[in-house]
């Protein structure tokens, strides 16, 4: 099995069997991200507090890249501190950039395949656009 079946695999299963899908009741913070070029969107909901992610839902339409990327992004993220999100999203960023990540990235490397594909890459990164405004509108 080659490296990029193993990513294709990884991508499929968080897009076939979302992690944390649906609405968060009583969420503090809920955001809506939108990627009109490939018609994905996601909304996320989020209870932020003690400066801690305590809980994550997201839901959403659009391309496996975007639902899966969304999917993993929610279960690394959950019960953690929103600092540690916040490096999370600039080094998930760095990392479609090409550049070095800096922090352990685990399964979300199955994603840095589609820095081969530029209009992908936007797909790969809504979600993560979505939480940073989402944290921005909690630390207000
Ligand atoms: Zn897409």
């Amino acid at each position: 099995m080659s490296l990029d079946d193993l990513y294709r695999d990884v991508i499929l299963d968080h897009y076939s069997h979302p992690r944390n899908k649906g609405t968060l009741e009583g969420a503090t913070v809920t955001r809506e991200g939108a990627n009109p070029l490939c018609g994905d969107e996601i909304r996320l909901s989020l209870v932020v507090r003690d400066g801690v992610v305590q809980d994550v839902r997201f839901d959403g339409k659009g391309c496996s890249i975007s639902q899966a990327s969304a999917s993993m992004m929610t279960e690394r993220i959950k019960g953690r501190p929103v600092q540690e999100a916040g490096r999370l999203i600039a080094a998930f960023k760095a990392m479609m950039r090409g550049e070095t990540a800096g922090e352990e990235m685990g399964d979300l490397e199955a994603l840095q395949g589609v820095r081969k594909f530029p209009v992908r890459v936007k797909c790969a990164i809504l979600g993560w656009l979505t939480l940073e405004g989402a944290l921005e509108e909690a630390a207000r």
